[in-house]
């Protein structure tokens, strides 16, 4: 599919990719004229009595499926990438190069890390025979050190990292990875394509909870990869670990994101305009320890930030109180507008003490709560604030 036109009959002009994203790559059924791509809910497809073959080469929804294949071409135009998968969860996306490597090789991962990859990571990769070891997020000397030429296969990396939003400079980790014959792979579900396409930058690989920012809206389950270059090896084994490991995205679902992620971008600013004017005002409390976003001056990542996120910082942030775990709960208790919730990345904003959400030892302070900054009006989430502040 020619990624920079419009889809539509006869118009050839260039677009945007926020255009295109908005009109799902400008689709028009073709029997009908409808605008809105319709679900295909079938799992089988009838085969001609000649030739044996089906009109559009499908044979059965674990292996193809038309819903399915329009999400993956709009998230790969979204990405840059030539080539995209989606999966049945943000979890199956990324544990799904951990499944293309072979025993004996080696992978290198950043510290800071959404918890279920780590928690993953340490179930399996020594019964798998897969080497790991780590590097501190953002560190990129030490990224180069513990990089085995000819052995390392693949670098995983978070950036902005939950919970703390390190910046890991991209364009310089994928000169170090390459250097070293490996492959790097950014999970860039918190900047999102809008703010951040990695695949641009020299990474290899990028990866994305579909459940956050790109669905939007809480109500879908999905993950999906995206790649530069499809006829690297990993990339194959994946593809076969998705359809023989059967981590398929059902076609509701695959329709429900299609129609979330027309309004990315206008969301995605929001949130980031929202989190940026919380962020500063939490900067102003004396209550407050520490901030952290990318998008305040004052943080160590923030040159890099600004360099690789166009048009915002996105809508994540976390605040340290004074005190521990009970401290943290008590502030969380007189909040009216923000939800007490994990997850992120959808229109409602969201606040939790991260530390009871993760799965597996991690560095997250006790004192530390995340917001994910929705698109409500910003009034009110400064009012909740305060209210949960108690100035
Ligand atoms: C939520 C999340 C995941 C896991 O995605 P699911 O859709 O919950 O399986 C992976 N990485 C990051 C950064 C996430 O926030």
């Amino acid at each position: 599919m020619d990624k920079n036109k419009n889809q539509s009959k006869g118009n050839t002009i260039s677009m945007s990719r926020e255009t295109r994203t908005v009109q799902a790559l400008g689709f028009e059924d073709e029997s009908s004229g409808a605008l809105v791509p319709p679900v295909h809910f079938s799992t089988t497809f009838a085969r001609d009595a000649e030739d044996y073959q089906t009109p559009q080469g499908r044979s059965y929804l674990r292996c193809d499926g038309a819903t399915q294949e329009l999400a993956e071409a709009i998230l790969a135009d979204l990405e840059s990438a030539e080539e995209s998968m989606v999966f049945s969860s943000g979890i199956a996306a990324c544990t799904a190069p951990f499944h293309g490597l072979k025993q004996g090789e080696h992978a290198l991962i950043s510290k800071t890390l959404y918890h279920g990859v780590l928690s993953f990571v340490k179930e399996f990769s020594e019964s798998w025979g897969i080497l790991i070891d780590y590097f501190e997020t953002g560190n990129l000397e030490e990224l180069e050190q513990k990089l085995i030429p000819g052995k390392t296969q693949l670098v995983w990396l978070e950036t902005p990292a939950n919970p703390t939003w390190a910046i890991t400079d991209l364009e310089t980790a994928a000169k170090l990875t390459h250097q070293a014959g490996a492959l790097l792979a950014v999970d860039s579900t918190v900047a999102t394509p809008v703010l951040t396409r990695p695949l641009e930058l020299g990474a290899d690989l990028v990866c994305h909870s579909a459940t956050k920012y790109l669905n939007g809206h809480s109500d879908v389950l999905a993950g999906f990869l995206a790649v530069r270059d499809p006829s690297l090896e990993l990339w194959r084994r994946v593809k076969m670990h998705r359809k023989f490991g059967g981590t398929v995205l059902g076609s509701m679902e695959a329709f429900l994101l299609i129609r979330g992620m027309k309004t990315l971008h206008l969301r995605v600013q929001r949130q980031s305009q929202n989190a940026l004017e919380l962020a500063r005002y939490l900067e102003a409390q004396g209550s407050i320890n520490w901030v952290f976003y990318p998008g305040l001056e004052s943080n160590p990542g923030y040159p890099i930030a600004k360099k690789q996120m166009q048009g915002g910082f996105g809508g994540m942030l976390s605040f340290l109180v004074s005190g521990g775990k009970k401290e943290a709960l008590e502030v969380l208790s007189r909040a009216q507008v923000f939800k007490r919730a994990t997850s992120l990345g959808g229109v409602e904003s969201l606040i939790e003490h991260r530390k009871s959400s993760e799965t597996v030892e991690t560095e997250t302070p006790d004192n530390l709560i995340r917001m994910s900054v929705g698109i409500e009006a910003v009034e009110d989430l400064l009012e909740d604030l305060r209210r949960m502040l108690q100035v």
